[in-house]
């Protein structure tokens, strides 16, 4: 099984350690050339606006949409979260999501960095009880389309949902060094 991480900016080497811990060498995606024979692709936590602009500049747009109809799973997490999102509210004018995802995600929806936290999580799927949720400045996702499952919430918002092979956390899961929502994407997402 071949995972990328998109290596433009933000937590990308969290995830690369996390998928080795796993048994899986992680490929750090840097060119659009990179993702032609990947089963999975992570989009990490950084800065939405910051990865946006590398995206752009680098061309990965139509590239990442081709691979993901052609069976690439993808996985967002919190910034991930917000650029494969249908919908983004409160985003920064040029700021351009892939779309592939049918949910809505509000931007910076509990705040500013000052009101980062964290919360153990029901994680549906999962096994061995909560999850620790690292919120950085996260979205949280407002709206589900049809078929969308929601997997976590937190005070009444959703922060996980799946769609089939795409999967969105608004936490980090690769900063907490517990591989259960790492493992779900491999067995359950990527290989579905
Ligand atoms: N607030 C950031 C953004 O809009 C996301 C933060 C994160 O990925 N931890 O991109």
């Amino acid at each position: 099984m071949r995972i990328g991480v998109l290596a433009l900016q933000g937590a990308f080497r969290e995830h690369m350690m996390t998928l080795e811990a796993l048994g899986v060498t992680g490929v750090a995606v840097r060119q659009p050339e990179q993702l032609g024979d990947l089963n999975g692709l992570i989009i990490p936590g950084g800065e939405s606006t910051a990865i946006s602009k590398l995206m752009k500049t680098y061309r990965f747009y139509d590239p990442i949409r081709q691979h993901h109809g052609a069976g690439m799973a993808i996985w967002g997490t919190c910034a991930g979260a917000i650029l494969i999102a249908k919908q983004v509210l409160d985003a920064l004018p040029d700021q351009e999501s892939l779309g592939v995802m049918d949910i809505t995600v509000r931007r910076n929806a509990y705040g500013r960095q000052v009101d980062s936290f964290e919360a153990d999580l029901d994680f549906r799927h999962i096994p061995d009880g909560e999850f620790r949720g690292v919120f950085i400045r996260a979205p949280w996702i407002e709206t589900l389309g049809e078929g969308v499952e929601e997997l976590a919430s937190h005070g009444g918002h959703i922060v996980a949902a799946r769609q089939g092979d795409l999967l969105a956390t608004a936490f980090h899961p690769e900063l907490t060094g517990d591989p259960r929502i790492h493992r779900f994407f491999l067995d359950e997402v990527v290989a579905s």
